[in-house]
């Protein structure tokens, strides 16, 4: 290994907002292009290091690079969110525990319930915010081989001890998954607190937009990064080029939609602490989701049909303000309140979204 830096626009340490402004980028020659263009091939010319379109991509590569360096480790794109989970999920011996919270993202709690009806693994569902009944579920099961942590969860917005529970995890010997998906690696970066898997629905936050499906794993020791790699490589679950590419762009602002996002969502869980029909506001201090909850009676279905600026519309980390009652889904958790409405909060003037909302909850006051 020469001392040279490996990139030529990193020359020096740099902080995560150059980072998601200026990595990735093709190397510096005359007329190159300054950000990386979309690579369409199915097949590469024999004897390099990618051969086929099923196993790596130059787009991949300059989205994998961003959010890698921004997690601290090295990055796998992913088809969605759910194909990099259940790639994890995958590689979980036959009769294996996994502890996980029982306010997990649905999907994930949906592919652990069809994983274990098929006798895959034994899921255990614990209130991630409860430490000790994590690890005391961890050590429960002698055959538990993953702890599974979403933090903030989705859509209760518990917090997890990720530091703690990694510590414990592994001294049982146990690997620790943590869904980064609502915090982004700028507010929270698993790596470093001891996990050894960080997963991310990459169609959030990190694209931005809502117009990309896009997941990511990112890990830092290599031999789990080579086996997730070879799982990627024979289930197929890849990416197109242009996702990738929209993600990398979308990243590009990563840190000032997500510092605007952050503030709206601030001003705006305040402001519905002090509202008259809002009986619990959920947010855990810091990113842009925000739950409330309505008083009996009330239909949050109407609230979520009744704005005009916020959209109803399910998902979350998007430039644009969207809102949703969590239990109209089928598959969400019986311990979230039917009144719950889960806000992705985005960065449109903040005025405007209080006064559509405050508009919308109007009727319930009493
Ligand atoms: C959306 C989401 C997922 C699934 O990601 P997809 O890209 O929809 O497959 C996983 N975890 C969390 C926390 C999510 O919000």
């Amino acid at each position: 290994m020469s001392d040279e830096p490996s990139h030529p626009d990193h020359p020096i340490d740099v902080r995560p907002a150059t980072i998601a402004v200026t990595g990735g980028r093709p190397a510096r020659q005359p007329d190159a292009p300054l950000n990386p263009p979309i690579t369409m091939a199915s097949t590469y010319v024999a004897a390099g290091d990618v051969e086929y379109g099923r196993y790596g991509n130059p787009t991949w590569s300059a989205f994998e690079e961003v959010l890698g360096a921004l997690e601290g480790g090295r990055a796998l794109a992913f088809a969605s969110g759910m194909a990099a989970a259940t790639t994890v999920l995958d590689l979980v011996g036959p009769g294996a525990g996994v502890v996980a919270p029982q306010h997990a993202y649905s999907g994930t709690i949906m592919a652990l319930a069809d994983l274990e009806a098929r006798g895959r693994l034994h899921a255990h569902l614990v209130d991630i915010a409860d430490t000790d009944a994590v690890i005391g579920a961890m050590k429960a099961d002698e055959d538990c081989a993953l702890l599974w942590i979403e933090s903030p969860t989705n859509p209760a917005l518990e917090l997890a001890d990720i530091e703690t529970l990694a510590r414990a995890a592994h001294e049982l010997g146990v690997r620790v998954v943590v869904d980064n998906t609502f915090a982004t690696p700028l507010l929270q970066q698993p790596l470093s607190l001891g996990a050894d898997i960080v997963v991310h629905s990459a169609t959030k936050y990190l694209a931005g937009h809502s117009d990309v499906q896009l997941g990511a794993l990112v890990v830092s020791d290599e031999e789990v990064s080579g086996a997730l790699k070879a799982r990627r490589d024979l289930v197929g679950a890849v990416p197109g080029p242009f996702e990738t590419w929209l993600a990398l762009r979308g990243m590009r602002t990563l840190h000032l939609r997500l510092e605007r996002a952050q503030a709206n969502a601030i001003e705006i869980a305040g402001r519905l602490a002090d509202h008259p029909g809002v009986v619990e506001v959920r947010y855990p201090g810091f990113g842009a989701i925000v739950a409330l909850v309505l008083a009996d009676g009330f239909s949050a279905d109407l609230v979520a049909r009744s704005t005009r600026l916020w959209v109803h519309a399910t998902s979350l980390g998007g430039v644009e303000s969207t809102l949703e009652r969590r239990r109209r889904w089928k598959a969400e958790a019986s311990t979230i309140p039917e009144g719950l409405l889960r806000l992705s909060v985005g960065i449109e003037d903040v005025e405007d979204l209080w006064t559509d909302l405050e508009r919308a909850l109007a009727p319930l006051v009493p």
